[in-house]
């Protein structure tokens, strides 16, 4: 189990390894452009090589989160095509940085309902896999389930991997915050132990490959985005307790995305939160050297 945290790229995305170790984190997620715009991320010859030299120096995993923008559900179809032509852009880099996937949102079916909109995001998946076609992952996230969202139940995840034909480089990053917000209730160890299940029965358990490590603003079910730092939102000390001790979670990479304690996003203090809870229920931590 690795504890990660979304770092900052400003300056070139070489500098998110320095500014990982600073507050000693072990797996990153960047973006690789403002993720409220379309703007295309442009990586040089120059910025691929600093990033790969940075990384060889500190090994760990890294992932992209796609931009928020990105709705594969839409009825727009320009919008549609712009959603797969960041995403393709996303997953190209993410290839050429050696970067392990891409985490994105599939975006809202505004009303129409999942089974409208199925076909129309699998094959626009595809398409993506497709015309990136690298060694690098396409990571679903589930939502907290506002606003239509596509993927905040198990099953929609499920079924769009399987209208994919399962394809290889299809995986799942689960947000801890969404899930409790959309009602499932990992923060007991029996509820956790039900949503997993769930999880195993609709997606697979092999298909989760990275964790959104936040609390919750919102109480159970509240069906709200709102990210809390570490045991101090709904899910808690005691919910983390749970999540972590789960079998699911001992080889996965955590990654943070919670204010931070003055206002600034990830920082050491909730790091060594989860540090302290990997302790505490047994789960391995990484070897020293890299790896795992
Ligand atoms: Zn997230
Ligand atoms: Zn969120």
């Amino acid at each position: 189990m690795r504890v990660g945290a979304h770092v900052s790229s400003a300056g070139g995305p070489h500098n998110v390894f320095e500014r990982a170790a600073a507050i000693g984190a072990e797996a990153i997620q960047l973006f690789i452009s403002a993720p409220q715009q379309w703007r295309a991320p442009s990586l040089g010859a120059e910025t691929v090589a600093a990033f790969r030299a940075a990384h060889a120096r500190a090994p760990l995993p890294v992932f992209f989160h796609a931009v928020y923008l990105v709705n594969l559900g839409t009825p727009d179809g320009a919008l549609l095509e712009r959603s797969a032509d960041s995403l393709t852009r996303y997953v190209r880099h993410a290839g050429e940085l050696g970067v392990e996937g891409t985490i994105f949102h599939v975006g809202s079916h505004k009303g129409a309902g999942f089974e409208a909109v199925r076909e129309q995001v699998c094959a626009a998946v595809l398409a993506v896999l497709e015309a990136a076609a690298n060694e690098s992952m396409l990571l679903i996230e589930n939502n907290a389930g506002q606003g239509n969202g596509i993927g905040a139940a198990f099953g929609e995840i499920g079924e769009i991997i399987r209208g994919c034909g399962g394809h290889p480089r299809l995986g799942v990053c689960l947000d801890t915050c969404h899930a409790f917000a959309m009602g499932y209730d990992i923060a007991t160890r029996a509820g956790c132990e039900a949503a997993m299940a769930e999880f195993d029965r609709e997606i697979g358990l092999e298909r989760l490959r990275a964790v959104h490590a936040n609390d919750s603003k919102m109480a159970l079910g509240g069906v709200r985005d709102r990210h809390e730092n570490i045991g101090d939102g709904h899910i808690g000390l005691d919910g983390f307790r749970a999540i972590l001790a789960h079998p699911a979670f001992r080889e996965q990479p955590l990654l943070l995305e919670v204010p931070g304690i003055e206002g600034g996003g990830p920082d050491a203090e909730n790091v060594e939160r989860l540090k302290r809870l990997r302790a505490e229920v047994g789960a391995p931590a990484p070897d020293a050297g890299g790896g795992g």
